[in-house]
């Protein structure tokens, strides 16, 4: 993922000059639906970031990301491995505004979103980013031929951050059958966070 500097969004734009501009987007068709947009949470300088796909109807709701079922089950996710929103994550999705009916978000929808994605993982500057599902991964790892059901768990290197995809939690609501699959994953992703992460986790 580049650094988000095409996006006319400046190396000195700040969080609430970044937060301030995206909330009143009109870039693509969807903020026409949007109730609320879904910028993020988390902590702004964690070392690891988690990426889904775009708002469901409690996100549309409330304006933030992963709350609901498939929230709650992220949140279990994260304390298996002593992670927490808002204490030592970040967690932002590839589109802001949720695609009406839950649908995936189109390619000009995730086009025309994508740079305030890239200016928040500028500012953050992980060392891991989790992306969470087919959608968030297809994104940002950048391999054509990449199949969640196979390459959920594997590394990636990205100009020296570390990408990895687990299936989305929704999925995983869907079909528990996949869950000692992120079990695995989850583990992986705790022993990368004590190899090269700077803070105690
Ligand atoms: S989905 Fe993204 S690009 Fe489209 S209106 Fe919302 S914030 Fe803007």
């Amino acid at each position: 993922m580049n650094d988000g500097t095409d996006a006319g969004i400046s190396p000195e734009t700040t969080w609430e000059e970044l937060e301030s501009a995206c909330l009143s987007c009109k870039k693509c068709a969807l903020y026409e639906t949007r109730t609320k947009l879904v910028f993020g949470v988390g902590n702004r300088e964690a070392e690891i970031m988690f990426v889904g796909e775009g708002p469901g109807e409690h996100e549309d709701m409330t304006g933030e990301p992963f709350v609901g079922r498939a929230g709650k089950l992220l949140d279990e996710m994260l304390e298996i491995i002593d992670l927490s929103r808002g204490k030592n994550v970040y967690i932002a999705n590839i589109v802001k505004c949720r695609p009406p009916a839950n649908r995936d978000p189109l390619n000009t929808e995730r086009d025309a979103c994508i740079d305030w994605l890239r200016a928040q993982y500028r500012l953050i500057r992980p060392k891991i980013v989790v992306c969470l599902g087919r959608i968030s991964a297809g994104e940002l790892i950048g391999d054509a031929d990449f199949k969640i059901s196979r390459d959920h768990g594997r590394w990636y290197d990205k100009d020296g951050v570390r990408f990895i995809s687990l299936y989305h939690p929704a999925a995983l609501l869907r079909d528990q059958s996949r869950r000692p699959d992120t079990f695995v994953d989850l583990k992986s992703i705790q022993r990368e966070i004590r190899k090269i992460c700077e803070r105690t986790y």
